[in-house]
């Protein structure tokens, strides 16, 4: 069911990335000494909001206390009153109740927690290059996630079931900034994902009041373990958590990057393939994408249907492990592949993933062809007709997740046509000018929030091939 065109984010459908130009002095733009030659503008400054978490679990009551200091730098070039934080758990009333919020350590002159939303105002501006510090104490009343029929209902993450508890987009959230259009908070849709993650750090305490402690996965490397767990994730988009006092761990070191997959009891032969299968498309998409950013990746054995990526964590869904039949043909290893691109699109690039899903969507979709096509050449044929053309996918890959008409027809257009456009792009422009594409792509819009203009702009850089047939197949605004 399409989701109210009323959303004001629909109609914009390009976001200009969190990068600002930076201010500087007249004296230096103008050099006295030539003024014949502009001075090209040098990279706008960002500077990464950095997340303090203080984390209190209380496992078996289903109660997380937090205390959360958010230091934000104003990259935006203009001066700020206003922020806007997205709090995806109050979307469900009775889980977020909020307990204090202070801004520079004084009262916000007001705020307002509606829904998702959280709006706060300063008692002052916040000028352009300057620093304010958010503090905000709240309690999470975890929901009881138990996974209803996946065509009807969205897989249930964030919460607990009788095995695992799940800290998925659980804390106030710093948003992208827009210079014209501000705070950048789309609506949740029915499926499909919502957010758009501004690159951040974070520095996570994690303790518990109970006497035995769940096996932890989470983003981010672990410091030191003596019952509190510090983790630290740098030029994260979300930090994830989760946990279970079942779980069981195989690890393999990979570039120096420790891959971890949790799997539940009599899953070890599906766990152990889970990570064989990270290990391998890690292996591709470092060669084909660039390096991986982050010290660790966990793989997660998730007790509902579906897949899902975070940063430095994703989860595999039960169903997976219990179908898993010892060969590289099933949802285990080709959603595993899926996942694991998402750590470069998603993780590394990010995108607005309710108005152009297609961004990180169709790659990770062709990705799970690119591990294919390197590790199982035989196998590709199979996933062709197993994975797309069985569903006889049509739609314009380019649709936005409000308007995409339902679970199937998005699916069918943004993954499946979209891994189609992949392969017809890469036929038409050669091998070499479009595995470059990639490459360039991926290190040019690194800790960055790509637009498709900027997916077309720095793709005409190494074609001139006319791809306006292409381009008018796929898209429903071709550029
Ligand atoms: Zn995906």
């Amino acid at each position: 069911v399409p989701v109210s065109p009323s959303n004001e984010q629909t109609s914009t459908p390009s976001l200009t990335p969190v990068n600002i130009p930076e201010v500087v002095p007249p004296s230096e733009t103008l050099p006295p000494t030539d003024t014949s030659t502009p001075t090209p503008q040098p990279e706008p400054a960002y500077v990464p909001p950095q997340y303090l978490m203080d984390v209190t679990v209380d496992y078996d009551a289903h109660i997380i206390d937090v205390i959360q200091q958010i230091t934000y730098t104003n990259s935006t070039g203009q001066k700020l009153e206003t922020f806007t934080l997205a709090v995806v758990p109050n979307q469900t009333s009775g889980v977020f109740e909020l307990q204090k919020i202070t801004i520079d350590d004084k009262d916000p002159s007001k705020y307002e927690l509606t829904g998702q939303k959280l709006e706060i105002t300063s008692e002052k501006y916040l000028a352009p290059g300057a620093s304010t510090q958010i503090d905000i104490t709240y309690r999470l009343n975890l929901p009881a996630a138990e996974q209803g029929d996946p065509n009807i209902v969205r897989p249930a993450i964030f919460g607990y079931t009788s095995r695992q508890t799940n800290l998925t987009d659980w804390y106030p959230m710093i948003l992208p900034h827009d210079p014209k259009t501000g705070w950048l908070l789309n609506k949740p849709g029915l499926y499909g994902e919502h957010l758009v993650y501004p690159r951040a750090d974070y520095d996570v305490i994690l303790r518990f009041r109970d006497i035995i402690i769940p096996v932890v996965a989470a983003s981010g490397e672990l410091q030191y373990i003596d019952s509190i767990g510090h983790y630290i994730l740098k030029n994260g988009r979300a930090f994830a958590i989760s946990m279970s006092r079942d779980y069981q761990t195989f690890s393999a070191e990979v570039d120096g990057v420790t891959i971890t997959s949790y799997f539940f009891p009599i899953m070890n032969i599906s766990g152990q393939a889970a990570l064989d299968a990270t290990v391998q498309a890690y292996q591709t998409y470092t060669g084909l994408f660039g390096p991986y950013h982050h010290k660790t990746l966990a793989v997660v054995q998730g007790d509902f249907n579906d897949g899902m990526e975070f940063d430095g964590l994703y989860f595999l869904s039960n169903a997976f492990y219990n179908l898993y039949d010892g060969s590289p043909k099933n949802y285990l290893i080709l959603v595993a592949a899926h996942e694991t691109c998402h750590q470069w699109w998603f993780g590394r690039v990010a995108s607005d993933q309710a108005n152009e899903p297609w961004m990180d969507e169709a790659i990770s979709t062709y990705c799970e062809k690119l591990f294919y096509e390197t590790n199982y050449p035989e196998l590709v044929q199979w996933w062709w007709s197993y994975r797309i053309d069985y569903y006889q996918p049509s739609g314009y890959i380019d649709v936005p997740l409000y308007d995409s008409g339902g679970f199937t027809p998005y699916t069918n257009a943004v993954y499946r046509m979209g891994a189609h456009f992949y392969q017809d792009l890469r036929t038409e422009i050669g091998d070499e000018a479009f595995f470059a594409f990639l490459k360039d792509y991926s290190t040019q819009m690194d800790g960055k929030i790509a637009t498709s203009a900027d997916f077309f702009r720095i793709l005409r850089q190494h074609t001139d091939k006319d791809l306006t047939h292409l381009l008018a197949e796929y898209f429903r605004n071709p550029k």
